[in-house]
């Protein structure tokens, strides 16, 4: 045993403005094999057709995933519970998502369900889903979490006061429809929140101590892209969402190590329930001293881009929630080691991290 690892890439991608009016040809093969596919849409769609998108068959599952919340574990047993039933029996000759990390994870997730016994839980971690999942398409809506490329779908356990993947080659897309048309229609807030991700995972990557050459390669061009779509001109021109939707392509490819952005996001989130990109920026926006450049830059794109924070979100909580933030924070030693090393501690002491919670 080496210990390399042996990593795998989607299979097949598509990109450009319009791409998606392709997508029939490329369900044909599947359809040729017959049983019906599922598509999963984030609730936005619901009543909604997509441009140039082929159309469903009677014999088909359709999806609408309630992204008014994060998924969970048990939204998603409760998905596949569903799916299965419909499907009786029947393999799914292609499963689709459209819409951004939520919609993706959910869809990835319920298929490694539909391939493995159990439930969410069971896979939650490295390496544990056994059985291939069958054959997935993504077509995101919203870009920058890199839901489209990585191994992993990301759910909240509630029961178990957890937010963590279903970490597996099972998990990724077999095709990719980057079509930039359908990020037409997301609120420039949330196209800002998600679409920042990228930027977050790709700086923390390359400021961090674990790294290796492909993954910087991929990191550094995806941050090049973030800074041209959020710190040139506007960031939804359709030149900016092309390149957005490359840049977390690429963002999700690299997922190497985080640092101390994304603990505490997952701290703030799980205790206040805010969104993801969202969080992220609340979290970099008390980190000065640490990410001093990455602060004014982001604050600095937040300003150009006609973004703002709300403020005083902390305002209102009890000592007993800022405690629940930082043992949320603090518990993600692996990003926190890599961005400040072994004695991380000694630095984020819960006097000084409740300090900074406490500002946002
Ligand atoms: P999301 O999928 O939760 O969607 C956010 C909002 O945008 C929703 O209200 C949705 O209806 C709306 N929306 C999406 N597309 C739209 C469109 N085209 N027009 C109008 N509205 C649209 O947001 P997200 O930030 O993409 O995903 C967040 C999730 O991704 C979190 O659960 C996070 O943990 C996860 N995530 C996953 C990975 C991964 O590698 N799998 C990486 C980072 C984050
Ligand atoms: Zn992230």
């Amino acid at each position: 045993m080496t210990g390399y690892r042996n990593a795998k890439n989607v299979g097949h991608v598509m990109i450009g403005a319009g791409c998606l009016s392709q997508l029939g040809e490329v369900l044909a093969p599947r359809r040729s094999i017959g049983g019906p596919a599922v598509w999963f849409y984030d609730h936005f769609f619901k009543g909604r057709e997509l441009p140039g998108q082929p159309a469903a068959r009677p014999e088909d599952i359709t999806v609408y995933v309630d992204t008014a919340a994060e998924p969970t574990t048990e939204g998603v047993d409760a998905c596949a519970a569903r799916v299965r039933g419909e499907l009786d029996g029947r393999q799914p000759c292609a499963m689709l998502a459209f819409g951004g990390g939520s919609t993706m994870d959910t869809c990835k997730c319920v298929a490694n369900l539909l391939a493995n016994p159990g439930r969410a839980e069971d896979y939650q971690g490295w390496e544990l889903v056994r059985n291939p999942a069958p054959y997935k398409i993504g077509c995101p809506t919203l870009s920058g979490t890199g839901a489209e490329s990585s191994r992993t779908g990301v759910l909240c356990n509630e029961a178990r006061n957890l937010k963590l993947g279903m970490n597996s080659d099972y998990s990724m897309f077999d095709q990719l429809v980057l079509d930039p048309e359908l990020l037409e229609t997301v609120p420039r807030d949330q196209y800002f929140f998600t679409g920042i991700d990228t930027y977050m995972h790709c700086f923390e990557s390359l400021s961090g101590s674990y790294r290796n050459v492909v993954v910087d390669a991929l990191a550094e061009k995806a941050l090049e892209l973030c800074r041209e779509v959020f710190g040139q001109g506007d960031m939804m021109s359709p030149e900016h969402r092309e390149k957005l939707m490359i840049a977390s392509y690429l963002g999700g490819m690299a997922a190497g190590f985080v640092g101390v952005v994304h603990p505490l996001s997952a701290g703030l989130s799980m205790v206040l329930h805010l969104r993801h990109g969202f969080a992220n920026v609340c979290a970099l926006s008390v980190l000065e001293d640490i990410y001093p450049r990455e602060h004014a830059e982001v604050m600095g794109m937040m300003k150009r881009q006609g973004v703002t924070l709300p403020g005083n979100l902390c305002g209102g909580c009890t000592g007993e929630q800022f405690e629940q933030m930082y043992m949320g924070s603090i518990v993600h030693d692996k990003p926190l080691t890599n961005a400040l090393g072994p004695n991380f501690r000694e630095i984020l002491t819960p006097e000084s991290v409740i300090a900074r919670f406490r500002r946002i």
